[in-house]
């Protein structure tokens, strides 16, 4: 028996595990996938996920594994280039391929002591009579299916995970997404630091993933979907030649591999925990990647999630710290979620309206930094 079993082991699943592992429980983390591998996804962390992964230990790890850390990003706004560090002061920021990230926070979990088991596939979320969740019944790579009983069962498993899909949490809220994203990897790419703009009718992105290497794309309107999957390069030169600069490097450089693209068509928070269960990451906060937090909420989820399961493991009343963990993560990523949905409604609009709408929330982030700096989420 377990005290907790994590079903998914990236960015809210390792995070959680190793948090929970370094405070001396047993824990046992369930991944489908083999890593490396990548998700769709465009990489880049706001200030105050640099900030956790320093504080871990792995913001260290990536920079051996050659990830670069920048102290500002460049903001294209329909021309006028703004330098964040001029505005909010030096903020570390980074943006790993999920090869390097998830391999890495995987790899801490399993130092820190968590038993972590790789192409392992969770079938089923055990129940017992009063409707309590108890365990998992799980499908390793070779086919062997085994049952697994924990205190409390952890659903990290993104946003169409069976942890969610078992448990059937109430929503705190539901939108629509309005977003779609189009990227590619680059090698031979020359940047200076991470970059966005936000031009006339499109969100684009230079995220620097290691040396001469990004991943660079754009948000667009969903309704633009036909366009991109006719001809995906078409719509990425069509959006960025409105930032001579950027597709003067981009047409420098060489794509690595395939365009990626695809949209989420709704996002939502719902209620994150239960009686023996929780959800952490995707499973629980679902947005528009516009301001590409969702690592970072993924991170703070962990902290709360880590410290909610210690407090309820200690105190002998888990359901009462689960209950107190779902109303943190409420307080704590609300703003932030809030701030994305409303950003993120129509990106059909001129550079100057999308900055308008963006802006708002770089101001919470700042605070969210200073949170982390001041000792980070508490329950
Ligand atoms: C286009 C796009 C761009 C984005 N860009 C950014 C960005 O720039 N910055 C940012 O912060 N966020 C970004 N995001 C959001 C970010 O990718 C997510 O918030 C983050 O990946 C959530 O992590 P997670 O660990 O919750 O889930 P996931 O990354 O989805 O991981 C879940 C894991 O669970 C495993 N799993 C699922 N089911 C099972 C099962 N039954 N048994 C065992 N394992 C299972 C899966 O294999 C997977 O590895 C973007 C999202 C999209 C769609």
């Amino acid at each position: 028996m377990y005290d907790a079993i994590i079903v998914g082991a990236r960015v809210a699943g390792s995070p959680a595990a190793m948090l929970l592992a370094r405070r001396g429980h047993r824990v046992l983390v369930l991944e489908r996938a083999t890593f490396p591998s990548d998700t769709f996804s465009t990489h880049f962390i706001t200030a105050p996920g640099t900030a956790l992964l320093q504080r871990w230990g792995a913001l260290e790890q990536l920079e051996k594994r050659g990830v670069p850390i920048f102290d500002h990003v460049l903001l294209n706004v329909a021309g006028n280039v703004i330098n964040t560090r001029e505005v909010f002061g030096p903020t570390q920021v980074c943006s790993p391929r999920r090869t390097d990230l998830d391999v890495t926070l995987r790899d801490m979990a399993a130092e820190a002591g968590a038993e972590v088991r790789m192409g392992s596939s969770v079938t089923e979320v055990l129940f017992d009579d009063a409707g309590r969740a108890t365990g998992v019944r799980v499908r390793d790579a070779d086919g062997n299916v085994t049952e697994e009983s924990a205190s409390v069962v952890v659903g990290a498993d993104g946003r169409s995970g069976i942890v969610g899909r078992s448990v059937n949490p109430e929503p705190r809220d539901e939108h629509e997404i309005r977003g779609s994203g189009l990227y590619a990897y680059f090698d031979g790419f020359d940047y200076v630091t991470e970059s966005a703009g936000m031009l006339d009718g499109a969100f684009v992105f230079a995220f620097p993933t290691g040396p001469r290497s990004a991943c660079i794309g754009t948000e667009i309107d969903r309704s633009h979907d036909d366009a991109v999957h006719a001809d995906p390069a078409a719509v990425f030169y069509e959006r960025i030649a409105a930032d001579p600069d950027l597709e003067r490097r981009v047409r420098a450089a060489t794509r690595n591999g395939r365009w990626h693209s695809g949209d989420l068509q709704a996002g939502w928070f719902r209620h994150a925990s239960g009686q023996g269960w929780a959800l952490v990451g995707d499973a629980v906060c679902l947005k528009d990647p516009l301001l590409g937090h969702g690592i970072t909420d993924s991170f703070v989820g962990a902290e709360l999630l880590a410290a909610a399961i210690d407090e309820g493991l200690s105190s002998g009343n888990l359901d009462a710290a689960l209950a107190r963990y779902d109303e943190a993560l409420w307080r704590h990523l609300r703003p932030i979620y809030e701030a994305s949905r409303d950003a993120a409604l129509s990106f059909d609009k001129s550079g100057d309206d999308l900055f308008a709408a963006f802006m708002p929330a770089q101001m919470l982030i700042q605070e969210e930094l200073a949170m982390v700096q001041a000792g980070g989420p508490t329950l």
